[in-house]
């Protein structure tokens, strides 16, 4: 048995679905359970006519074409999606009156978009000739915590799904089983939604729920690659790369998988492989727990745009402990995420995300220290074994001291795969492509 996850470029228009569902037959002798995101940019126009509404416009033309549009070009009739559609309106037309938007209410609108894409999907397979089911997460046993937008599966899924899946496993069910991915339901059965991206967590879940023999997640291009192909042309394909540095290269920004993603699949030791669906052929790049052969001394470059630097000098604590607590309460009191971080006895410097407000945080930070914050930076991080750290820095640093750039900071992660460096923003392609040069010889 095994899950196939398609995200939602995957599934834009009725040719992909066609494309797709092309794909999944082909894989139909190895029993697949398929796992589908919203089309195309169905979430995000959900987003904004939620806020359109909130100003008291109804709105979801753009919605219901795409689905309308496509049902008609792939000449399948699904009264489930009308109804749907129809329940979406109601709700838009709820939110319009009071003019409030809770986030346990946006869960259950963006809900709309894999709902649909399940039943669009299941019901051309059907016409195919392919018997297949649609489920939404709830029906599987996707059971989450309450934290709206951003909620956590709970330890149950892991006996649910088995359950609910289980006679398609052992073959008494011949249906294909086409999930949402994304969506689960509280214990008070309230719909929740596992953050963007959140489709990954969704599909190695259930990988590894169903102990499946492989977890497919189907993209555009060939795997993951060493680097971002828009940066740098020469980026190749990485036949294999380790749990722990599938999760580093999505924290830092390459959009290979949810980082989340990675957590239940690294439980089960259940292989996790990105596939091109426009290359069907190709191996792709696997995600496992341990290299096969010998661990590669660098595996990818990403970079993160956008970044500001906050350096932190302590100006009355000078030897005494306690300095690095009084700077960490204030980002956990203003819920401030950092990034990278590197320290000395008295002054730290570390990342942030350059959209996130620091006024408050600056002034609470400013008792005790001396703070400068520079923004339009970029990280960019080499996941690599630090092993081998030096020599991987004396390749980087002599290409780069040869093109003159000046790293700002540097930052070797415990997880010991990843070594990041702060450059300006403006700088930040040009780094990439110097370190890729220099790297992958
Ligand atoms: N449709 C959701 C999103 O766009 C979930 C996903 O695609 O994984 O974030
Ligand atoms: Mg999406």
């Amino acid at each position: 048995m095994i899950v196939m996850k398609f995200g939602g470029s995957s599934v834009a228009n009725a040719e992909r679905i066609r494309h797709v569902a092309s794909i999944i037959q082909a894989y139909k002798e190895e029993r697949p359970v398929v796992v589908l995101s919203a089309m195309g940019d169905t979430t995000d126009h959900l987003l904004d006519a939620a806020d359109m509404a909130v100003n008291g416009t109804v709105d979801i033309a753009k919605v219901e074409k795409l689905h309308f549009d496509t049902a008609k070009e792939l000449e399948i009739d699904v009264p489930a999606i009308k109804e749907l559609l129809e329940e979406l309106k109601f709700l838009l037309t709820g939110i319009s009156m009071l003019h409030e938007l809770t986030k346990r209410t946006r869960d259950y609108l963006v809900s709309f978009g894999e709902r649909m894409s399940v039943r669009m999907m299941a019901a051309y397979l059907e016409k195919q000739g392919t018997s297949a089911k649609f489920y939404d997460a709830w029906d599987i046993g996707m059971v989450s915590d309450s934290n709206y937008m951003s909620a956590e599966l709970l330890d149950e899924v892991w006996d649910n799904i088995p359950k609910a899946l289980g006679d398609y496993k052992n073959g008494k069910q011949k249906e294909i089983p086409i999930v949402t991915g994304f969506i689960a339901k509280d214990k008070n059965g309230i719909i929740t939604t596992l953050g963007r991206g959140g489709s990954d967590l969704s599909a190695t879940m259930i990988g590894a729920a169903m102990k499946a023999d492989e977890i497919q997640t189907w993209k555009d291009v060939d795997g993951i690659l060493t680097t971002d192909p828009r940066i740098v042309k020469e980026a190749r394909p990485v036949p294999e790369v380790t749990y722990e540095e599938a999760q580093e290269l999505a924290m830092f920004g390459a959009q290979v998988l949810h980082p989340r993603s990675m957590i239940p699949c690294r439980k089960t030791g259940t292989p996790v492989r990105v596939k091109n669906s426009y290359n069907i052929k190709s191996a792709g790049s696997v995600i496992v727990e341990k290299h096969s052969g010998e661990t590669p001394r660098v595996t990818a470059i990403t970079s993160v745009k956008n970044v500001s630097l906050i350096d932190i000098q302590s100006n009355n604590m000078f030897g005494a402990c306690g300095f690095l607590a009084h700077v960490f309460n204030q980002f956990l009191k203003w819920n401030v995420s950092v990034d990278v971080i590197a320290t000395s006895e008295v002054s730290v410097s570390l990342t942030v995300n350059g959209k996130t407000k620091l006024e408050g945080l600056v002034e609470d930070l400013k008792r005790g220290a001396d703070v400068t914050v520079k923004s339009n930076k970029a990280i960019v991080t080499l996941i690599c074994d630090a092993s081998h750290s030096s020599s991987i820095l004396e390749d980087a640093f002599k290409a780069l001291h040869e093109a003159d750039i000046n790293v700002q900071m540097i930052s070797q992660g415990a997880s010991k795969v990843n070594i990041s460096m702060l450059v300006d923003e403006s700088q930040a392609n040009d780094v990439v492509q110097i370190l890729h040069k220099a790297l992958f010889k």
